[in-house]
């Protein structure tokens, strides 16, 4: 083999390389990376909206031996607890040597989605349908022509709780919103993408029988309210009182030839609440208090008393801080505490490269992306690490070998998005940005490459079990 010239030395030396994360994994490692997409997936397609998310997180917590922390009255290093919000958004804890302070991942369990309108069941041209109001951003019309279950709670007037997941099961029926033939949409293709289809057409199909007996106006709508009754006990006013969701149907599939890749609704967030989830199951006592948080409503602002923006980080610390005696303000916790603000970038589709900057995007199956700041053009609405934090976390990466790159989330003025990271870090702890890159995020169809969401469960063990 010829010499390396001292200009090749050199540029090994002093410039950047981005490798495929895959390059080096060998067939131990891929047998790991595999392994774990398995139990990912299966969480995945499980867990397609907050309520069953915060119910299999706590269902493996609790097999993990955590315990809810409004039965524990005391705490002391090992104890492992949780706190449950409305079902909806779960912390839990690993109580470290150093019980002042929290290193926290900060993950989201709530998905882009079609809720139903208060005022949802109508009749139009033989069909029954419902009324829906997008949740989350989401491309309008990448929602048409999908199959969709129908997910959620309803109190009937009775009192009677009835929870749905119809759709999921082999031979549940699924719901559809139609998209027009292209035969006559010669005016629609003329219209932005915005408009193509718009917020007022994600009226979905539930129905197509008229009842029985004496011709009615919405004869269809009435069979099918007949059939809820019979079924659920539900009248048409229980609609107005209730919390239902659409979401695509169906579980998560390997894709490529290779099965390098998954997709699945969801990855956002749930990819890193998965790994976040495992980190603390699997990891060793931590030498520091490890957390997790899975907040709800990120997609809408993180707003409501289930999301980041409530005071239920507060409430926990205040919660441990009391639980364990210490002499130690909320505050000085916070304070003290670092975070991950656990949640996925965006990586290059190498179909539209001209929304990405290059040199500073992220590339599928290339490690995990540590994301300084997010946020908008002019960095509006991001919280940005400080040099100092993200040394030590660079340090971190480096010790446990960590495959990582660092990206923006696209070209300065074409767009952006936020995290929860600014409600972490306005309680003053040090807080940056770090998950996997997915492609056709916010779809009905999210992509991730394995490898990428395993260096990020790998991350997240060690920074809850750093110092
Ligand atoms: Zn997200």
């Amino acid at each position: 083999m010829a010499k390396k010239s001292e200009e090749k030395k050199l540029q090994e030396k002093l410039c950047r390389k981005k490798e495929s994360a895959w390059k080096d994994t060998g067939d131990k490692g891929k047998k790991a990376i595999f392994a774990f997409a398995e139990g990912y997936m299966d969480f995945l397609g499980r867990s397609k909206t907050e309520r069953p998310a915060a119910r299999n997180i706590i269902t493996m917590l609790k097999k993990a031996g955590f315990k809810d922390i409004n039965s524990a009255k005391t705490l002391k290093t090992g104890d492992k607890v949780y706190l449950d919000q409305k079902g909806k958004s779960v912390i839990c804890a690993v109580i470290g040597k150093n019980e002042k302070r929290m290193n926290l991942l900060g993950a989201h369990i709530d998905s882009p989605r079609l809720d139903l309108k208060p005022n949802p069941v109508f009749e139009d041209k033989g069909l029954a349908m419902l009324k829906t109001h997008y949740y989350g951003g989401i491309k309008k019309y990448h929602w048409t022509n999908v199959e969709l279950a129908l997910h959620g709670v309803i109190h009937t007037k009775s009192g009677k709780k009835i929870e749905f997941a119809l759709g999921e099961k082999g031979d549940d029926p699924k719901f559809i919103v139609s998209d027009l033939l292209p035969h006559l949409a010669k005016k629609q293709m003329e219209k932005t993408g915005s408009e193509i289809i718009e917020g007022e057409q994600l009226n979905v199909y539930v129905g197509n029988i008229p009842i029985k007996g004496e011709d009615i106006k919405d004869s269809v709508k009435l069979n099918v309210l007949k059939s809820l009754n019979k079924e659920y006990g539900i009248i048409e006013e229980d609609f107005s009182f209730a919390e239902l969701n659409f979401v695509p149907a169906g579980i998560p599939s390997d894709i490529g030839f290779d099965r390098s890749m998954i997709a699945g609704y969801g990855h956002d967030d749930k990819a890193c609440s998965y790994a976040g989830l495992k980190a603390i199951i699997d990891m060793k006592q931590p030498e520091v208090t490890a957390a997790v948080y899975f907040s709800d409503k990120e997609e809408i602002g993180s707003i409501g008393n289930t999301g980041a923006y409530s005071f239920m980080l507060m409430d926990f610390a205040e919660l441990l801080i009391a639980n364990l005696s210490l002499k130690i303000t909320t505050g000085e916790m916070l304070r003290n505490s670092k975070a991950i603000s656990a949640d996925v970038s965006a990586a290059i589709n190498p179909s539209f490269p001209e929304v990405h900057e290059e040199s500073n995007a992220a590339l599928i199956g290339h490690g995990v992306v540590v994301e300084k700041y997010t946020g908008y053009g002019g960095k509006y609405s991001a919280n940005d690490a400080s040099a100092e934090y993200m040394s030590e976390i660079r340090a971190l990466l480096d010790k446990n070998k960590i495959i990582y790159q660092t990206g923006e989330i696209g070209k300065i003025d074409s767009g952006g998005g936020g995290t929860i990271a600014l409600y972490l870090s306005r309680y003053g702890m040090d807080t940056v940005d770090i998950g996997p890159a997915v492609l056709g995020m916010h779809s009905p169809r999210e992509v991730l490459s394995k490898v990428d969401l395993y260096e990020t469960y790998r991350l997240y063990k060690a920074f809850l079990e750093n110092k």
